[in-house]
């Protein structure tokens, strides 16, 4: 009995030392911090966050493989509870929300074939892509109601999924599962700063808009009775939408649909119409602003361009400042477009509106003169962003008096350059110039600094070689003039320490094979532009210059856009600087402006600025329809003019005597809206 009791002690003495010995020896450390992040974790295991449940994605963020905010389901509070845990700070993004982009359910387009198949979209895609006529148009059965984790789709009356925006976590379950790709997670800032791609559902009319204006969207919301939503959904893409309904000569007009029933739908009088409104109230919409890290932005012109930018800066919760050389901002809009097409009290409204957001303005200040790059980056902003646009295209501003004109370093316009040899100015501390251009003059000008002293002068192109005058094309005798010709080349970026230019970075447009290292950046101390307006720069410090002084800066220049390589051929190329925006309308240098955003976001977020593909360009293809059906005729509405002329054009050359559409014509407009998409449309069946 005894012996029994003590073989059954000894061997659980023996197994406990056994298993004490073990647990020591295949101890597996678990960091008690990816307990405490995966606590706090939702257990949602939705995958929204890139990882195959919730405590793979608590390994990834204590690994720092994924951000401490990286949950989309848990939102705000479980980020700060877990930046809480890993001892950090964090930057809170925007959540992003379901959106589905088609607006036709299967009864209301035009089919191929009747689908009576198996109960999913997956399913029903297979066959010929789906019944719809439309390749990307919604196949209404339901797939990603069914996935959604979080009960936030439901399919409404019309056969469309619905968002119910307080639920959606933005997991993106829905978004991978949607076998036509018409359901995006999206935000309103990434709608600020977005394009439109091929492959999304767009109408007419919104994609000839300079602005990208969401126009069936806002004149929708007309229909509904809710002015601020459109007036909301207007300034998504446009901040000065009143200056655009008296200025804009509303090229999404002549794209309208409704042309192929009887006439355009009056979209810029429905824009200014709500703009009205809102001027009326003797408010301004409080726009929706995304939580930022308050980043320090100095924008060097307070033109509509300077404008925009600011605004949408502000909208991101940066901190931008307008540097303005005259004594009010505005720019072209203000000291050039005449009162009678413009008043200024609708100027002076909308920039106050801009001012609002939060865009500090320091007037009087000139570049070059008040204050400098160098000066900036001391004074601690991040980015410098220059938009002196329309003025420099000179045609407007004489030189400056006193000499060169060169706001930015060592770079001057050619008129000013000549103007200044004219004046008795040498360029003797000029040994390496770059002069972009591609004609006889931009030759002439090349011997000139050779004479005066330069050692080298290189003339940069975007011209193929055999496009270039003939004299450019010697390029023997040029080289031995001391000359460099460079054809099917662009000038993408410049670097620079404190107050002198270094380097010029060139890029070839038309490449037969790589460009050899060594011939991707120039040594240049000066910069001749003469092939049109000056671009917009943008300015960061630059991290990579060797042997600063004490107090030195370097900088350089990051390309803000460009088209993908080898894509478009519309009005986007080619990717030149000064061909960034085109600004060739007031209304065109918004979009650069909301362009100049998406860079400067995307820098500081990311740190680099992706290309767009399937960038919607002039060029492009995109799918529409030639004829419509079942829609009656209805005339459009018209404000009523007091001073009848019967000439529609008065009201367009004095438009301040326009008075705009009252609120029933108004509403009776929005309703010939055939709100278009791709291909389909409102039909009267
Ligand atoms: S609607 Fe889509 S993104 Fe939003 S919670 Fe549901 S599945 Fe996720
Ligand atoms: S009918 Fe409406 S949605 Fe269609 S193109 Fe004209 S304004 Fe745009």
């Amino acid at each position: 009995m005894l012996g029994g009791f003590l073989v059954i002690g000894g061997l659980g003495v023996v197994i406990g030392v056994g298993l004490a010995l073990a647990s020591k020896i295949f101890y597996v450390y678990v960091d008690p911090k990816i307990e405490a992040v995966e606590d706090a974790l939702p257990g949602a295991n939705c995958g929204g966050c890139g990882y195959p449940g919730c405590s793979a994605n608590a390994v990834a963020i204590v690994g720092g493989k994924s951000s401490p905010a990286s949950c989309v389901a848990g939102g705000p509070d479980v980020a700060a509870q877990i930046a809480e845990v890993l001892g950090v700070e964090i930057t809170l993004k925007e959540p992003d929300i379901s959106r589905p982009g088609c607006y036709y359910g299967v009864q209301d387009a035009d089919v191929k074939y009747l689908y009576q198949g198996i109960n999913d979209c997956r399913a029903a895609a297979l066959l010929d892509g789906g019944a719809k006529i439309c390749p990307i148009g919604c196949l209404g059965l339901g797939t990603c109601v069914r996935a959604c984790p979080f009960d936030a789709l439901s399919m409404g009356p019309d056969n469309l999924p619905v968002v119910d925006t307080e639920r959606c976590t933005g997991c993106g379950t829905c978004e991978r599962l949607c076998p036509k790709h018409i359901i995006t997670l999206t935000s309103t800032s990434e709608r600020m700063i977005g394009e439109y791609v091929t492959d999304e559902c767009t109408a007419p009319c919104q994609r000839d808009c300079p602005t990208g204006i969401n126009i069936p969207a806002f004149i929708q919301e007309i229909r509904n009775n809710n002015y601020e939503s459109a007036l909301a959904i207007i300034k998504e893409k446009c901040p000065l939408p009143l200056i655009c309904g008296y200025i804009c000569p509303a090229p999404c007009e002549l794209a309208c649909r409704r042309n192929l029933v009887d006439e355009a739908i009056a979209i810029n009088p429905l824009k200014r119409f709500v703009s009205d409104y809102e001027m009326q109230t003797g408010k301004h919409l409080t726009p929706f602003k995304a939580p930022g890290s308050g980043q320090k932005i100095a924008i060097v012109g307070g033109g509509a361009e300077g404008l925009t930018l600011s605004y949408y800066l502000a909208r991101l919760s940066y901190h931008p400042t307008i540097f303005e050389a005259k004594p009010q901002l505005g720019g072209i809009l203000r000291y050039v477009i005449a009162e009678d097409r413009l008043p200024r009290k609708v100027l002076d409204h909308e920039i106050e509106g801009i001012l609002e957001t939060g865009v500090e303005a320091r007037t009087n200040m000139r570049m070059g003169h008040d204050f400098d790059l160098q000066s900036l980056f001391e004074e601690g902003f991040d980015v410098i962003a220059l938009t002196k646009g329309g003025f420099d295209s000179r045609q407007i501003l004489k030189p400056d008096p006193s000499g060169y004109d060169a706001s930015v370093p060592s770079v001057f316009t050619m008129l000013d350059f000549i103007y200044s040899l004219s004046k008795g100015k040498n360029i003797r501390e000029s040994r390496r110039v770059v002069i972009i251009h591609s004609g006889l003059e931009g030759l002439e000008l090349a011997r000139k600094c050779r004479d005066m002293g330069a050692q080298k002068v290189t003339i940069v192109s975007s011209l193929k070689a055999h496009e270039l005058p003939i004299e450019l094309q010697d390029a023997k005798r040029l080289t031995a003039e001391g000359i460099i010709v460079r054809p099917s080349t662009i000038v993408t970026s410049l670097r620079g320490i404190s107050r002198r230019l270094v380097r010029v970075a060139i890029e070839e447009t038309d490449p037969i094979g790589e460009l050899p290292e060594e011939t991707m950046t120039i040594r240049a101390d000066t910069l001749i532009l003469a092939a049109g307006r000056l671009p917009e720069f943008v300015f960061v410090r630059s991290e990579e210059a060797e042997g600063l002084e004490p107090g030195e800066i370097a900088w350089e220049t990051i390309e803000s856009f460009r088209t993908f390589p080898g894509g478009n051929d519309g009005i986007c190329t080619p990717p030149e600087p000064g061909r960034i925006s085109d600004s060739s309308a007031v209304v065109k240098s918004l979009l650069s402006g909301r362009r100049l955003t998406r860079a400067i976001h995307r820098y500081l977020t990311d740190g680099t600025i992706p290309p767009i593909q399937h960038l919607v360009c002039e060029a492009d293809a995109v799918l529409d329809v030639r004829e419509v059906h079942d829609v009656s005729p209805s005339e459009r509405e018209r404000p009523d003019i007091l001073d009848v002329t019967g000439d529609s054009k008065r009201a367009w050359i004095f438009p301040s005597e326009y008075p705009g559409l009252n609120e029933a014509s108004a509403k009776k407009e929005a309703e010939r809206c055939l709100r278009c998409g791709l291909i389909c449309y409102r039909k009267q069946k």
